[in-house]
């Protein structure tokens, strides 16, 4: 539609919409011109890199890991892969609460595993409780997802509601892959809390994280795991054979973001913050949409379910006509596991959040 000269607004893209910081982009260009970085280098990623992460988990997650117990990966897309190919046998079950990220169930089907949607309770609709993790566990159950601030859902466990559940996890011996990527984009100021840290008694967590969302880096292709041991060192010798070692100059400038000045994170959060209070304010008074304030992450998943049943029947179709109409793309549930509801990302400007909901509302009522 773009090319034939449509004016599309995407509220579609999982990404910030802020170029990477100038300094981060300082040290790549050095580090290019480094021919240290011209060549293969360890699997698991550069050393200071691994030494940074540690000290990186342990400020932003509070949980203290050695370097041996982080590997460098091609974004924290490839952690959850190698998280899942280190930890799953063949027909072992993962609980995934619903709405998932969509990676989550293909990454743990190519590791041989078996992805069980684990809605949570209508009362509580973006978070698991012990309640619901009982009801879907099985003899097979071998690991648990925890996407906290999640994507698409923007909701943040709190302490005491990941407490409860790492118990859940540590009395059942099950594994919890705790995907901690939006944890410095949480509303008002913050960070997320991390289960590893609040449960100090489970042991057998991975956390995975990167460089992408807080620093606006998502074509760099930067993440991590961080975990046990034997566990890093499976997922480091799965990679040395599938990928080797992640781009070194990347990497360079991965250390670069995580090391040197910090503002432009918080410039970004501030900014989504305002972007997130316009758009959930937009959205919620549409006609029939109901829409919880997210805590974290950049996207709003409203309750479209009311405005089902005449020229649209599901929210994949809602979607459709929502493009084709109002020329908005957003994201319809069907693709977390959870119709009735779409994704609006509001990593977008302010003129087009404006302007994009607007155009939404006047397809069915609203300001
Ligand atoms: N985890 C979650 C929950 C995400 O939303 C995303 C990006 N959409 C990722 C991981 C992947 O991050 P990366 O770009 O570092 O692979």
């Amino acid at each position: 539609m773009v090319a034939e000269g449509h004016e599309v607004i995407s509220f579609a893209a999982g990404e910030p919409d802020f170029p990477t910081p100038e300094h981060i982009i300082a040290a790549a260009t050095d580090a290019a011109h480094n021919p240290a970085n011209h060549h293969y280098t360890a699997a698991a990623g550069l050393p200071d890199l691994r030494e940074a992460v540690a000290a990186y988990t342990l400020e932003h997650s509070l949980v203290e890991v050695e370097t041996s117990q982080v590997a460098i990966t091609n974004g924290a897309k490839q952690a959850v892969f190698n998280a899942f190919a280190a930890i799953l046998d063949p027909g072992d079950e993962v609980l995934l609460p619903t709405p998932y990220w969509v990676t989550y169930p293909a990454s743990i089907q190519l590791a041989g595993g078996i992805p069980i949607s684990t809605p949570p309770s209508p009362s509580a609709p973006f978070k698991v409780d012990v309640e619901d993790l009982e009801a879907a566990k099985t003899d097979r159950t071998r690991a648990l997802v925890l996407v906290s601030p999640s994507n698409p859902t923007g909701s943040s466990y709190e302490h005491d509601e990941l407490k409860a559940v790492g118990e859940w996890a540590e009395e059942n011996e099950v594994w919890v892959v705790a995907d901690e990527i939006y944890q410095r984009l949480v509303y008002p100021a913050g960070t997320a809390p991390s289960i590893a840290a609040v449960c100090p008694e489970l042991e057998t967590w991975i956390l995975v994280n990167g460089v992408a969302k807080a620093y606006a880096m998502t074509g760099w292709r930067v993440g991590w795991l961080a975990g046990p041991r034997d566990i890093i060192d499976a997922a480091i010798r799965l990679q040395s054979h599938a990928t080797s070692n992640v781009n070194n100059i990347a990497q360079r400038a991965a250390l670069a973001a995580i090391q040197g000045p910090q503002e432009s994170v918080d410039l970004m959060r501030q900014a989504f913050d305002r972007r997130r209070k316009l758009m959930h304010g937009m959205v919620s008074s549409i006609d029939g949409v109901t829409c919880a304030e997210p805590e974290g992450a950049f996207y709003v998943f409203p309750d479209v379910s009311r405005l089902l049943g005449g020229r649209f029947t599901t929210s994949a179709e809602l979607a459709e006509g929502i493009l084709e109409d109002a020329q908005v793309a957003v994201v319809p549930g069907e693709s977390f596991g959870t119709p009735g509801f779409v994704r609006l990302s509001y990593a977008a400007s302010d003129a087009d959040i404006e302007e994009g909901v607007s155009r939404i509302a006047g397809m069915f009522g609203g300001p």
